[in-house]
């Protein structure tokens, strides 16, 4: 007898353990949206026109939340009641909705606790980087099969240089910033990120 025979699939263990994390994240959320006095779609969508300065369309946030359109329109009501999100017509489709978060919103936003934080607290700082690396390429791999929403990650945005410095600390560069980048750097959701052709 040896492990080989008995084990189930690499796979299929790291899909297990991914799925545990992912419930532990889940419920941390949940919890603080419910401290918030939010629903959980409320709470994804205002932290995703948080992250949008200059604004977001209604249909990019239903996407982000996994929900649809109807849903998140019934999010953004209630978060229209609560005064943390306003809408508008989108200056380029005027029957599109746009939608802006007040002042009080991105208070809320910005007091969000990080819910991997306790999750990610027992790797050193090696390890975290690491595992950005790799949390990094699996988004990439999922928006080339076009399995996720484009996200905005530094290796999909025009102004990311990938290993032009090889065998350096900073192989990357940022065109944007005008710097060299290490792989702790990377950022997985820019508000500065353009979509590369
Ligand atoms: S603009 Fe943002 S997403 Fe683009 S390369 Fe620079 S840091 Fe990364």
């Amino acid at each position: 007898m040896n492990f080989d025979q008995i084990t189930e699939p690499l796979d299929r263990r790291l899909a297990d353990g991914l799925t545990r994390l992912a419930a532990v994240a889940r419920q941390l959320d949940w919890q603080a949206a419910e401290a918030a006095g939010l629903s959980p779609t409320q709470a994804d969508i205002l932290r995703f026109v948080a992250n949008r300065p200059a604004g977001a369309r209604l249909t990019d946030a239903a996407a982000h939340a996994g929900v649809r359109k109807a849903t998140a329109s019934d999010a953004v009501s209630a978060l229209e009641r609560k005064a943390l999100v306003r809408k508008y017509a989108d200056a380029t489709d005027g029957r599109a909705v746009a939608l802006k978060v007040t002042a009080r919103g991105h208070q809320v936003a910005r007091d969000w606790p990080s819910n991997f934080a306790p999750i990610v607290a027992g790797l050193n700082q090696a390890e975290q980087e690491a595992l950005l690396g790799l949390v990094v390429k699996m988004i990439r791999h999922l928006q080339q099969r076009r399995l996720i929403a484009p996200q905005r990650t530094c290796v999909t945005c025009r102004h990311f240089r990938e290993n032009v410095a090889p065998g350096t600390g900073t192989p990357h560069f940022c065109a944007f910033v005008g710097a060299p980048m290490a792989e702790l750097h990377l950022r997985v959701d820019c508000a500065e990120h353009e979509l590369a052709a």
